[in-house]
Parts: C-alpha cells; sequence; structure tokens
C-alpha cells in the first residue's frame, strides 16, 4: 500500500522527486525519508498517505489486531500494549477498515485461485446490544467445507419469547431490520457466486424467498436445525453428523474469539456498527489462520488425495 510512487498535490511521478532530508520518528524510532516534488515544491515524507499516518502509537497495531480477534476485552488490550482504553476503542475503527478491504480481496484471490464457489452456508447469529431486550441479528454467508465467510451485516430485530412484552414496556417497539439485512446481503452475493450455486440453509421461510429471488438457477437443499450443545458455544449440534457444519462451526468460533459474542458475557456491544467492525477485525486474523492450515504440508496432503477422489468418481 505505497501511496509515495505520486505526488500528494500534483500527481507528478516518482521520477520527479527529489530527496529532502530524513526526520527521527520516536514512536517506532525510524528515519523517516522527506521528499520535494519537483513540478510543484511540495514537501512530503515517506510516512505521508500511509494508513498509519499520524499516528502516535503505531507499535501496538498488530497487537491489537490479533488480540481483538483472540478474545480480549479493550480494557485488558489496553492493558496489555499500555496505552488508554479509547485508544483501543479508536483502533477498532481503524483496523476495521483495513480489514474490510482485506477480506474482500481475500474472497477475490480464493475464486481466482479455486474457481467460481459451488457451495455456500447461510445462517443468522442472534446477539444483542447493551440488553438482552435489544437483540441484534448477524446474517452470514461461508463457503461450504472451507469455512471462508464471504459476507455478513449487522442489524435490530425486536426482543422475541418471553422477554418480548417487557422490552417494549421499556424500550418500546424495536423495528425489524432482518429483512432489508438480508436482501442487500444477497445484492452482495449475486455479485461473489455463480448463477448455479447451491445454498445449505435451514428451514427459515425467507431464506427460501431470497434464493428464488435472486439465484433463480440456484440449487437449495434444507436442514432442519438440531439442538445446540453447550461445548459448542451452543452453535455446534449434539448430532454425530451435522449437515451445516460448515456455518455452525464459524459461528462457534466467532463466539468463542470475539469477547463480546461469548456466551454469559458482561462485555456487550454498545453500537451495532461497532460490532461489524469487531467481526470484519476476527474474519481478517481467521482468513490469515486459514491461509496457515492451507499451507501446512500436512492439510496439502489430505486436500491432494480428496481432489483425486473426487476426479476418479467422475
Ligand atoms: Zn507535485
Amino acid at each position: 500500500m505505497d501511496v509515495n510512487t505520486k505526488c500528494p498535490r500534483c500527481a507528478a511521478p516518482f521520477s520527479d522527486f527529489v530527496r529532502d532530508g530524513t526526520y527521527f520518528r520516536a514512536d517506532d524510532a525510524k528515519y523517516i525519508q522527506r521528499f520535494r516534488c519537483r513540478c510543484c515544491d511540495k514537501k512530503f515524507s515517506a510516512a505521508t498517505f500511509k494508513p498509519t499516518y499520524r499516528q502516535k502509537k503505531r507499535r501496538i497495531n498488530q497487537t491489537v489486531r490479533f488480540a481483538l480477534a483472540s478474545n480480549m476485552c479493550p480494557r485488558d488490550i489496553a492493558e496489555l500494549v499500555g496505552v488508554n482504553v479509547k485508544t483501543i476503542a479508536a483502533r477498532l475503527i481503524w483496523q476495521a477498515r483495513l480489514s474490510r478491504e482485506k477480506n474482500r480481496q481475500f474472497v477475490q484471490a480464493f475464486i481466482e485461485q479455486h474457481g467460481p464457489i459451488q457451495t455456500v452456508q447461510f445462517d443468522d447469529l442472534i446477539t444483542f446490544e447493551h440488553t438482552k431486550c435489544k437483540p441484534l441479528t448477524v446474517p452470514f454467508a461461508v463457503i461450504d467445507g472451507e469455512r471462508i465467510p464471504l459476507c455478513f451485516g449487522v442489524g435490530a430485530i425486536p426482543a422475541f419469547g418471553h422477554l418480548a412484552k417487557i422490552a417494549r414496556k421499556k424500550y418500546g417497539k424495536r423495528c425489524d431490520e432482518s429483512r432489508v439485512l438480508r436482501e442487500a446481503l444477497f445484492e452482495t452475493l449475486k455479485t461473489i457466486l455463480p448463477a448455479d450455486v447451491t445454498f445449505k440453509t435451514d428451514g427459515h421461510v425467507h431464506y427460501a424467498q431470497l434464493i428464488k429471488a435472486h439465484f433463480t438457477h440456484s440449487k437449495h437443499e434444507i436442514f432442519i436445525s438440531d439442538r445446540g450443545a453447550i461445548v459448542g458455544q451452543g452453535e455446534l449440534k449434539k448430532t454425530a453428523f451435522d449437515n451445516l457444519f460448515s456455518i455452525n462451526h464459524t459461528f462457534a468460533t466467532v463466539r468463542a474469539k470475539v469477547n463480546r459474542l461469548n456466551r454469559r458475557t458482561w462485555c456487550t456491544t454498545k453500537k451495532p456498527e461497532r460490532l461489524a467492525d469487531h467481526i470484519d477485525i476476527f474474519i481478517d486474523v481467521f482468513c490469515d489462520r486459514l491461509k496457515c492450515l492451507a499451507i501446512n504440508p500436512k492439510t496439502m496432503q489430505r486436500r491432494a488425495s480428496t481432489a483425486v477422489m473426487d476426479s476418479s468418481f467422475g
């Protein structure tokens, strides 16, 4: 992401730059090259317009990114890296913007390398903001078998069950954004997936409607959802074989790794946008881990043997 190949004022090429001394950056103890543009006399440095431009604590970025996806709360991370908790809150938003772009590129690179995506699992994760009386829904799509997240959204839904009446009395009527959110998500999926993709979902009525409307040539396999096991964060099921394992395992992982999605936690989401930011950072770190698995010789061997089996069975 080197943006200093053009002048920030007149967009002159690198050949028009002249070196113009250096300055010492105390934050990471580096000497930074300064430049002057010969066309417009604008002065700038190698740090200008980098994502970390004007940050005073660059050294913490990698640790904060990893810690946010490793079940740590902002206050603990602040103590770990030695900054104020408000710095962590600001860095969450900053990191999420970078991670979002990285995740988009990761999916694109995956499609270029492995061809069009054939099967997708889709489901909603339920969480809440501030209190269980204000639930949130997180519709999520992952690649079947690979567990690579494709896209997700965060939106409000009204309280349900025994809390519905209490919630209405305490907080008034809460709007249901789930349908609009899923519509938007399917619009995004249309740009990623081929027309003849197979969807695996549970028996939700709206999923069937959406798939029919947006992917007319697709296949839709419905699996009735089972009761969750406590050891699987309530997301992994008690059956011997789970047809929706990829999506349920992703949900169990996100619940275990994103602090505010833990079961019985006191770290709760205060703003839905920040939950979306946090999940984006999680996906970024999670995909890095998947990449490490992909270059592991043992997994490579297994993948190669399944590919041979697939081809021999036609
Ligand atoms: Zn210039």
